[in-house]
């Protein structure tokens, strides 16, 4: 407590000897020590500087107290800031989400009643570069749990060659500074989750070790198992001491392109991707057919009907057009053109685009099928050199014209096929 200033004339703080004229303020203990401001901040920062106290672990910071729970609006309306488009898939995410760290704290709190609520893992089907890996991360940011990503391409079936199951998990734990709590309620990100499909619907002689051997090892740690996870990933080793990971709190994403679905689609729904309508079909968006994907297309496409019954939540994702790509350019948080605004304002440079130069890059990731991934390469191209050149010049202002971004793109190789 402060002191009052008729009692503590000539007073001294007891750690570096300053009278309490020279000090902000004056706290007293017990046997008439005292301890000044400043002497605080010097004892607040060497604790700081020797990890005695630090930043609010993740546990405490992390929106999944019952308080800070964001609502599925919320949630979808912190992923509008870093995601374009995509409506519905932000949607079921959003209720996908709070459903599932909903059902945590009832687990927490099971006194209120005794209904288990199932896991809801989820499944986003939807051309590659259309947000699938930006949604999942963008929800792990905001949630702040562990996160990783991996490829389905890698995993095998335990001992052959490529990556067992179980290092999702020791990247999980990694992601969680090994934390096993932490982890025990991330977020997994499974990516090409398509290409594990069964190659055949006839059983083959030879084993499928990277297709249905792979979906049969997720099973178990998608629906919720106790797992031992070696902490250092790669093959277990027989003297490997293994942390055990229970996978029933974590929240599986999976995402995949499954090329050709489209064609099943349109098959189920007796309809023809390119067009030719029935009268009961004629509703339907035939240019978005993957709207209407169902569970039973992905068992049709190869995935075992164990793998989609534990992932209740499926959703896709639209192909970006035109209008979707220029505002990706712009608008996200961290659209790509503020990152370069930014950069340059760093070194007191201000920095404009013209609207014809996006629209021109817009065009040149349509042109060149490089979807919302091609659009940074484009950009990079177009600003190499100034951002080369700018730094070392008295500059304070640079503009970006249709013309400038012409020539380098044209250099760059970008430019041939262009109008
Ligand atoms: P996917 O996982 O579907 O293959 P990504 O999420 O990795 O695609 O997207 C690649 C990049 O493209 C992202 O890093 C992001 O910059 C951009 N991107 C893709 N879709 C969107 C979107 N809907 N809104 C904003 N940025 C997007």
């Amino acid at each position: 407590m402060a002191n009052n200033e008729n009692q503590l004339d000539g007073q001294r703080c007891s750690f570096c000897g300053e009278p309490i004229q020279n000090v902000g303020i004056l706290f007293s203990g017990m046997g008439g020590a005292a301890i000044c401001d400043q002497c605080i901040e010097r004892g607040y920062e060497s604790l700081l500087e020797n990890n005695l106290i630090g930043e609010t672990p993740a546990s405490e910071t992390s929106t999944l107290n019952r308080d800070g729970l964001l609502k599925p609006a919320e949630i979808k309306a912190f992923l509008d800031q870093y995601v374009i488009g995509q409506d519905r898939a932000k949607k079921s995410l959003s209720v996908a989400v709070y459903n599932h760290y909903k059902r945590l704290m009832h687990a927490e709190d099971k006194s209120v009643d005794d209904v288990e609520i199932d896991k809801s893992n989820i499944i986003m089907v939807g051309e590659t570069g259309t947000g699938k890996t930006l949604l999942a991360r963008t929800i792990a940011k905001m949630l702040k749990v562990p996160f990783t990503i991996v490829d389905a391409t890698v995993l095998t079936e335990a001992g052959y060659v490529g990556e067992d199951v179980e290092g999702i998990l020791t990247r999980l734990l990694q992601a969680a500074d090994y934390d096993v709590a932490q982890a025990e309620r991330g977020i997994v990100f499974i990516d090409e989750i398509d290409k594990i499909a069964r190659k055949s619907d006839n059983p083959s002689i030879t084993r499928d070790v990277s297709g249905e051997g792979v979906q049969q090892a997720l099973l178990k740690i998608l629906e919720g198992t106790v797992v031992n996870v070696p902490p250092q990933g790669g093959r277990k080793h027989p003297d490997q001491k293994f942390i055990q990971v229970n996978t029933a709190n974590i929240l599986f994403i999976c995402g995949g392109a499954f090329d050709g679905i489209d064609k099943r689609i349109a098959r189920r729904l007796n309809t023809h991707a390119v067009g030719y309508d029935t009268p009961e079909t004629a509703h339907l968006d035939n240019e978005r057919l993957l709207q209407y994907v169902t569970p039973q297309d992905l068992r049709s496409f190869g995935l075992i009907p164990e793998i989609v019954g534990r992932m209740p939540v499926l959703t896709c994702l639209d192909p970006l057009d035109r209008a979707t790509l220029r505002k990706i350019l712009t608008e996200p948080k961290n659209a790509i053109i503020k990152q370069y605004v930014k950069l340059f304002e760093l070194d007191g440079v201000a920095l404009t685009f013209d609207d014809a130069v996006l629209d021109y890059i817009v065009d040149k990731a349509l042109e060149f099928r490089l979807g919302a991934r091609g659009l940074r390469s484009i950009c990079e191209a177009v600003m190499g050199d100034v951002m080369f050149e700018t730094p070392s010049e008295e500059r304070h202002e640079v503009r970006i014209t249709l013309d400038y971004a012409k020539e380098r793109l044209e250099k760059a190789g970008f430019g041939k096929g262009s109008k």
